[in-house]
């Protein structure tokens, strides 16, 4: 393992003093992101951490150039996860380990998923919850050069109400029933909705996420009800929109999504009991849709084991789990925009393209869900003109995996090249 990360640190150090020169990766395949259609053999040069061109065929180096050979892979642009939890990987125990976990501990584990998640080929994920401050860290920690892992964009805490998906003290024994307000991510009106969103803002936060609904995993009866008002509703994403951050929104149950659609949020998130009036809706203001199929499928599997889940989550993760890939093969069908998100931390963390599989099954053709990692994602977070495609003054995020994932999309699991701004951190 530390002989690994030494290599990592060397390629580094070597790119870094080598700035001037170009690197030429001799793609066998490329899927740009852009384009329906896949280029055939290709050459993509890299300066200063930025796609400089794509010339045809395979270009011969200069001198000092460096040429990475992927003639028999099929290279492509970083992927990206719009729902990720960092933070966590569910078990059994779960619910019962923030009583022997500090911040520290739950720290340096993320580094873990972290590093698993770029080796994955994720090369930029959202995060989207944690509990307040970890995933804010492991951004810094990442972008200092600390730990290896993604570019991340973070929603910090997720935002509830008194007893919604995302308060804390849910279901705790009276004497630690508190009462969290917007500091914690828990509202009860439009000026604590403000006062959450501006605390988010302070706390370095990218964009928010909102509990609009009740949730699979939390320990509540209800994973559909709805938990905000219209008027919370509004003042969260008028503040969060006059601050620059898009909200991303949890919502399995109709009423509560339908609200949120109304109320101008950026993306649904699972979209469980999604009617069609809503895909209407969210057709008509551009909602995206964040479909996380991985989610319901691993809570379903784990709803069939005795005990897994406490008696409160084990209906609910089974009832509701196996609707969601209905859901997306209606939405899809319907031309609603969908970007890829896994729900990661619920499954385990570097199994995220598992999603590419779900969404193939569901009717999307191989070209549009790798599409949905990447063009659409970066669409998504607004950073369309640094990231999301592999075309001239992009950041060099490329990835490849073996085989042809337009014939065979599980080649999607074999990713064994990547390169985040112009540095590699894994090659064939
Ligand atoms: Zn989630």
């Amino acid at each position: 393992m530390l002989r690994r990360c030494l290599c990592v640190w060397v390629a580094f150090s070597v790119l870094s003093v080598a700035a001037q020169a170009a690197t030429i990766i001799h793609a066998g395949r490329v899927i740009d992101g852009r384009n329906d259609e896949p280029r055939g053999k290709t050459s993509i040069v890299v300066e200063d951490g930025r796609i400089t061109k794509l010339v045809d065929g395979f270009m011969a180096p200069q001198a000092g150039d460096k040429v990475i050979s992927l003639a028999d892979h099929t290279v492509m642009p970083g992927l990206m996860d719009m729902h990720t939890h960092l933070q966590s990987q569910h078990s059994k125990d779960s619910y019962t380990e923030r009583f022997f976990m500090d911040q520290a501990d739950y720290a340096l584990r993320s580094t873990v998923y972290a590093r698993k998640t770029l080796m994955a080929g994720f090369t930029t994920v959202r995060d989207l919850g944690d509990n307040g401050v970890n995933s804010i860290a492991l951004r810094k920690a990442i972008n200092e050069g600390w730990v290896i892992g993604p570019r991340i964009y973070t929603s910090g805490k997720s935002i509830a109400t008194t007893g919604g998906h995302a308060d804390p003290t849910n279901s705790l024994r009276g004497d630690y029933k508190r009462d969290p307000g917007p500091l914690e991510g828990v509202i009860n009106g439009p000026d604590d909705a403000r006062k959450a969103v501006r605390q988010r803002y302070k706390d370095g936060a990218d964009l928010i996420k909102i509990t609009a609904t009740g949730g699979v995993l939390s320990l509540a009866t209800n994973g559909q009800n709805p938990q905000f008002t219209n008027e919370e509703l509004k003042a969260i994403v008028e503040t969060a929109h006059d601050y620059g951050m898009i909200v991303a929104v949890h919502a399995h149950g109709t009423e509560g999504m339908k609200r949120a659609v109304l109320a101008g949020v950026d993306s649904i998130e699972h979209g469980t009991f999604m009617t069609d009036e809503i895909i209407g809706l969210m057709k008509q203001r551009g909602t995206y849709f964040v479909p996380t199929n991985l989610a319901g499928e691993w809570v379903a599997e784990q709803a069939k084991k005795p005990g897994y889940f406490p008696e409160v989550v084990r209906p609910k993760a089974a009832s509701m789990g196996p609707v969601i890939k209905d859901t997306f093969r209606k939405a899809h069908a319907a031309g609603v925009k969908i970007a890829f998100g896994t729900d990661t931390g619920v499954s385990p963390h570097g199994e995220n393209a598992r999603e590419f599989e779900l969404m193939v099954e569901g009717g999307m053709p191989p070209m549009k869900a790798i599409q949905s990692a990447t063009l659409v994602a970066s669409q998504l977070l607004k950073i369309e003109d640094k990231l999301g495609t592999l075309e001239p003054q992009k950041l060099a995020d490329i990835v490849a995996v073996k085989g042809n994932p337009l014939t065979d999309i599980k080649a999607m699991h074999d990713v064994v090249f990547v390169m985040k701004e112009g540095v590699v951190f894994k090659s064939p």
